[in-house]
């Protein structure tokens, strides 16, 4: 194992308003930016950017983008200034086999800035963001995450933002979860504990707990990008964890 192999991070970022609010899942993101070592630059595939094709940001001073509705004025005065990385966007279209399109216009969406504002809160680390590809499956997008690999090797963190358990047609106010959402959850934590990917890349198996927890899988991707680059021997921590408005689940995973 290299010793200068960076962590993965997967953050469950549920509602936007964690970028703002001190509750136990914004703590605990500023306490795992704490315990980093500090990248060279963060590659992050959020649940909120999705494209047809692949796409990479490769602007120079990526806009904070609020792609939300009804939320507290607050919440839409947080800005993200990170600069952004052009010469890992370049590197990440020739490591990907793939095309991949640079991409001037996007920024940095909530699934990227409400998470990346805990973690490292100067902004002084630069941000791109690889999107999703609404045209691979779930197999698909794994593989291409392995294809990132040698960048941990260079200093980069990759950041996977959305959450395991996602359906927002039926959340609820207040924390009763619902049972199929903590069922699937603990599935998921199984799986991820036993590393059996493949469970998890071919979730649909589960059956109506997992249709109910993933009614569409853009949440849900980013978690197999986080476990497509763990070694071999790379221990997983979860460092948040819980159901939240009832089918949203915040799990939260550090590999390596
Ligand atoms: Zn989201």
């Amino acid at each position: 194992m290299s010793a200068n192999r960076m962590p993965v991070l997967f953050i469950g970022h549920g509602s936007p308003m964690n970028a703002i609010e001190l509750n136990p899942f914004s703590r605990a993101w500023i306490e795992i930016g704490r315990a980093l070592p500090r990248p060279k630059a963060i590659l992050c595939v959020s649940a909120h950017w999705e494209t047809s094709g692949s796409s990479v940001t490769a602007e120079e001073s990526p806009r904070t983008i609020y792609d939300f509705y009804g939320f507290p004025k607050e919440l839409y005065e947080v800005s993200y200034p990170a600069p952004g990385a052009p010469d890992l966007a370049m590197q990440v279209q020739g490591m990907v086999q793939a095309p991949v399109r640079t991409d001037l216009s996007w920024g940095l969406d909530h699934g990227a800035w409400s998470v990346l504002t805990r973690l490292y809160p100067e902004a002084n680390v630069p941000v791109v963001q690889l999107s999703l590809n609404r045209s691979l499956t779930p197999q698909q997008h794994y593989d291409l995450a392995r294809q990132l690999r040698p960048l941990r090797d260079q200093g980069v963190l990759i950041l996977g933002s959305g959450n395991a358990v996602h359906n927002l047609r039926i959340m609820r106010w207040g924390d009763s979860a619902y049972e199929w959402a903590e069922e699937f959850d603990r599935r998921v934590k199984g799986w991820i504990e036993t590393r059996d990917h493949d469970a998890l890349v071919h979730y649909e198996r589960a059956g109506k707990e997992a249709s109910l927890s993933i009614p569409t899988n853009e949440h849900y991707l980013p978690l197999l990008y986080a476990l497509a680059l763990q070694e071999r021997d790379e221990p997983v921590r979860f460092f948040a964890e819980g159901v939240t408005l009832g089918s949203i689940s915040m799990r939260s995973v550090l590999i390596g």
